[in-house]
């Protein structure tokens, strides 16, 4: 059996508890070791092989993969973050598929997550923002068109922008190309939830002076729209004036103040 794991965003307790138990049962683990937490590996049991997939292309993380699990070995492929978001698990998987061998995805918390629980912030704000729009610069690995970073920032949206911590000068044009405004507020995350974690505020047009203040160059998230502001509308869900499915409206309830304790 293949088991696809979401390590998560970086500290170790915040792995799912079926991803930990697999990872203590596997016999042989592939993990991505640029953003993977490598203290996460201490769960593995004494003789399982452990591969570094950094240095690895595709075909030799198959070839290491296919035999152990033809064996009936439990095998591990560690991810950063969700294993969905640029996880690059489809190539993987359709080639698997082509050895009938059985596997399976845990999913984990993404770093886009862990950035929004870091900044202490909601990405869907009432009457801000209801989408977040996770994207990143074209590099090297090519946009389609109608998905550039300007072609989103047209809608205002939340941005959660991955892959794109070199580009910032040109990120920023982008955004401004597309309709923020200089001023829109922003973040840069750096390792979320690791013992280096950094977190910087700073708006559309200062992101790359920013970062290189902080010398931050790799390993981050830029978080981009006016959720980082303060300006919302309260929920209509957990509104007293509102009804729904669990609860009646009652408007005097707007009044209901906690009992402070002395
Ligand atoms: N599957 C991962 C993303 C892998 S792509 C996830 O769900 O998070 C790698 C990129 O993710 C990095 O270049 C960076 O932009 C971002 N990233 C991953 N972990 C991060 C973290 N802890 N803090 C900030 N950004 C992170």
């Amino acid at each position: 059996m293949i088991y696809f794991i979401g390590a998560g965003p970086g500290a170790v307790d915040l792995i799912t508890v079926r991803g930990k138990k697999l990872l203590a049962e596997a016999d042989l683990i592939i993990y991505a070791g640029s953003l993977v937490n490598a203290e996460l590996l201490a769960d593995a049991k004494p003789g399982c092989v452990i591969m570094n997939s950094a240095k690895m292309t595709l075909e030799e993380v198959i070839a290491a993969m296919v035999p152990a699990a033809q064996e009936g070995k439990t095998v591990v492929r560690l991810h950063t973050g969700d294993p969905s978001v640029y996880g690059a698990i489809r190539e993987q998987i359709d080639l698997l598929r082509g050895y009938e061998l059985d596997f399976e995805i845990v999913p984990g918390v993404s770093s886009f997550c862990a950035a929004a629980a870091v900044l202490e912030t909601e990405y869907t704000l009432p009457s801000v923002s209801q989408s977040v729009i996770i994207t990143r610069m074209e590099g090297r690995t090519p946009v389609p068109t109608r998905q550039k970073i300007a072609d989103y920032a047209a809608h205002r949206a939340t941005m959660v922008i991955f892959l794109s911590t070199g580009m910032l000068e040109k990120l920023s044009a982008e955004l401004i190309k597309g309709g923020y405004k200089e001023h829109t507020p922003a973040a840069i995350v750096y390792k979320a939830t690791w013992a280096d974690e950094k977190v910087c505020l700073c708006t559309v047009g200062t992101l790359a002076e920013t970062a290189a203040a902080q010398g931050i160059t790799r390993n981050a998230l830029i978080c981009v729209g006016n959720f980082l502001g303060n300006e919302y509308a309260r929920s209509e869900l957990y509104n007293p004036t509102f009804s729904h499915g669990f609860r009646e409206a009652d408007p005097e309830l707007l009044n209901l103040k906690p009992e402070t304790k002395a």
